[in-house]
């Protein structure tokens, strides 16, 4: 080997992998650049999967990205799938690797070794899980045999509410399938705060899924070795002759920690700035390697193709070069659509940042997504999480319809650069009608952030314990029937244009908090309080739209416009 021809050798040809190696070669004309891949297939769109089983993508071969054609011709990388790496030998710098098809092994060296593995599905160890009709969904090979089974089947049973198991359930349904999703949890999208994703759930639930939340899969039963039931947890049995399994990944680092390269706290393979393990001539990228966490600054495993096809191109360039910049910390910036609706998160949920030992707090906006006198203006809730004191932005999460990819990807860039509510709040966006608001949802939310910070209008969260509280409720006495502050009996309703008259029907001494319907009309009841003297006055951060949510309470008959007697899945109201 010279320094400038190395021989590069890579395990994984998808996400990490093949990025490492197109960067690698890019930087390399002379390295000798080999790609090992267990399965048939490289560079394939993994994120792509659930919308060709449902027909939204009709060309399998548009989820082949890149074949082992294009990179010889075009990259001289040398791909050889069906070859499994099954061993490293770091002292010869070599790796055993399995031809699976002609059942011998062999070596090769290297000069440097990218580990880019990925991640298996989880499968519980739960009985009849081995039965057919059960499926995983990680590759083109499961996403070729589910396809197979989908015509045969009528009801489909998803476990797990992630976005693998999200985006499948809709997927089913589209193709006309039953569909129960089932999440352990009390909702979808664990990693989202509990009000952010109700709106997923009415809109499941509007579509015909049935939703089984905090409820786990016990068992498969089957008949003559096939699947035939779910059997949850509380006993629920959900016919079924397809199950898939969206359970969670578990990366692939039996190889590395055989061959002794750390481990991290969170099992994934353990790397420096520059994608290095613990021995500098091997390299960890995607889904098996652990990355810093922007919000936190821990090391962590984010699985997603974002980071992981940034850390390959980075690993691939440093190991043709000897340098590279450092890779960028992820923050989990993620985004689902199911059906009509759109929900996502950047950085930290206000429970997780709490978790993390941050005096964290946050405000609800609800508004349109462009300008509300504009036609097709569609609303959206966001939260903003910050840092008390600081104001320094830990997350955001958006949920509705057009617009949510555009505000994670603008706080996302915020906090790359470490930007606070009062940067968010400065930031010059684009505006025309059709596109924004002249004060855009982002902005609205930055301005009320800083209101409490401020002590202008301080937030309490939408699920507070009302009931030590003096509250006062600034909507019509119509909408307050139609739809009652939740779980508190004791409430004065005010209409907004009385409270300066009826002053006198209100304690100034009493710690006081103010609801309207999203947010707004109480957040200018808390600024007249605060200014005739009200001692403690705080504005219910997202009002009763987030409360309603918060504490799962599903809005009354009254307001149900759909032909299934399921709310409606639009029911985020603003002001
Ligand atoms: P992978 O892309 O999984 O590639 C790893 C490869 O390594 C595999 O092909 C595997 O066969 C191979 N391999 C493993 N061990 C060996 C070995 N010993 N020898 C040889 N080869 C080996 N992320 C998003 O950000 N947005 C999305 O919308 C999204 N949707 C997704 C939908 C689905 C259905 C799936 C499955 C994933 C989705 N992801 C999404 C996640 C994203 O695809 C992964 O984070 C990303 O592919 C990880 O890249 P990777 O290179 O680490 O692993």
């Amino acid at each position: 080997m010279t320094d400038s021809a190395p021989t590069i050798l890579i395990v994984g040809g998808v996400a990490g992998g093949a990025s490492a190696a197109a960067r690698a070669r890019r930087m390399s004309e002379d390295a000798r650049i080999v790609i090992f891949e267990r399965d048939s297939y490289v560079s394939f769109a993994n994120c792509g999967l659930p919308y060709y089983l449902g027909g939204e993508i009709s060309d399998r071969d548009k989820l082949l990205i890149a074949k082992p054609e294009l990179f010889a011709r075009r990259f001289h990388i040398e791909v050889r799938t069906r070859q499994e790496v099954i061993s490293i030998d770091r002292q010869a710098k070599s790796i055993t690797i399995r031809d699976l098809d002609a059942g011998r092994t062999y070596r090769e060296s290297y000069d440097k070794l990218i580990l880019a593995p990925g991640a298996d599905p989880l499968v519980p160890p739960i009985p009849g899980v081995e039965a057919a009709g059960v499926f995983t969904l990680r590759n083109l090979e499961d996403t070729d045999r589910i396809a197979a089974a989908m015509p045969d089947a009528r009801q489909a049973v998803v476990i797990g509410g992630g976005y693998i198991g999200l985006e499948t359930a809709e997927q089913f349904r589209r193709k006309g399938l039953d569909v129960a999703l089932v999440e352990m949890q009390p909702q979808v999208m664990p990693f989202l705060d509990r009000e952010m994703v109700e709106p997923l759930h009415r809109q499941l639930e509007y579509n015909g899924v049935r939703l089984e939340l905090g409820n786990g899969i016990a068992s498969v039963e089957q008949r003559d070795g096939r699947a035939v039931a779910a059997v949850l947890a509380d006993g629920t049995r959900l016919p079924a002759d397809l199950i898939l399994l969206g359970v969670g990944v578990r990366p692939n680092v039996a190889l590395a920690e055989e061959a002794g390269l750390e481990l991290g706290a969170g099992r994934g393979i353990a790397t420096d700035d520059y994608m290095r393990t613990n021995d500098p001539d091997i390299y960890a990228v995607g889904d098996a390697a652990e990355y810093t966490f922007g919000s936190t600054g821990a090391k962590m495993r984010v699985p997603l193709a974002g980071p992981a096809n940034r850390t390959g191109r980075l690993a691939g360039e440093h190991a043709a070069t000897g340098r590279s910049r450092p890779a960028p910390a992820a923050w989990g910036t993620s985004i689902v659509r199911v059906f009509g609706t759109t929900a996502g998160i950047t950085g930290l949920s206000l429970r997780a940042a709490r978790e993390a030992g941050f005096e964290a707090n946050a405000v609800h906006v609800i508004a349109n997504h462009h300008a509300g006198y504009y036609p097709g203006a569609q609303a959206m809730a966001l939260k903003l999480v910050f840092e008390e004191g600081s104001g320094k932005v830990l997350g955001v999460q958006a949920c509705g319809g057009d617009g949510v990819d555009k505000r994670l990807d603008i706080v996302a860039t915020l906090t790359h650069f470490g930007g606070t509510v009062h940067d968010l709040a400065e930031l010059d966006l684009a505006y025309a009608p059709p596109f924004g608001s002249a004060k855009d949802p982002l902005h609205m939310a930055a301005f009320a952030a800083e209101n409490h910070l401020d002590g202008l209008a301080r937030v309490v969260q939408p699920d507070v314990d009302l009931c030590p509280y003096q509250t006062v409720d600034v909507r019509e006495p119509y909408e307050v029937k139609a739809l009652p502050l939740a779980e508190c009996d004791d409430i004065i309703n005010i209409p907004l244009d009385q409270l300066r008259d009826r002053l006198d029907e209100l304690d100034p001494a009493r710690p006081t908090i103010v609801a309207c319907r999203s947010g707004l009309r109480s957040y200018l009841g808390t600024r007249i309080l605060a200014q005739h003297g009200f001692k403690e006055v705080y504005n219910l951060s997202g009002a009763t739209a987030m409360r309603e949510f918060a504490l799962n309470r599903r809005l009354p008959a009254s307001r149900v416009t759909t032909p299934t007697g399921v709310p409606a899945p639009d029911a985020i109201m603003i002001d």
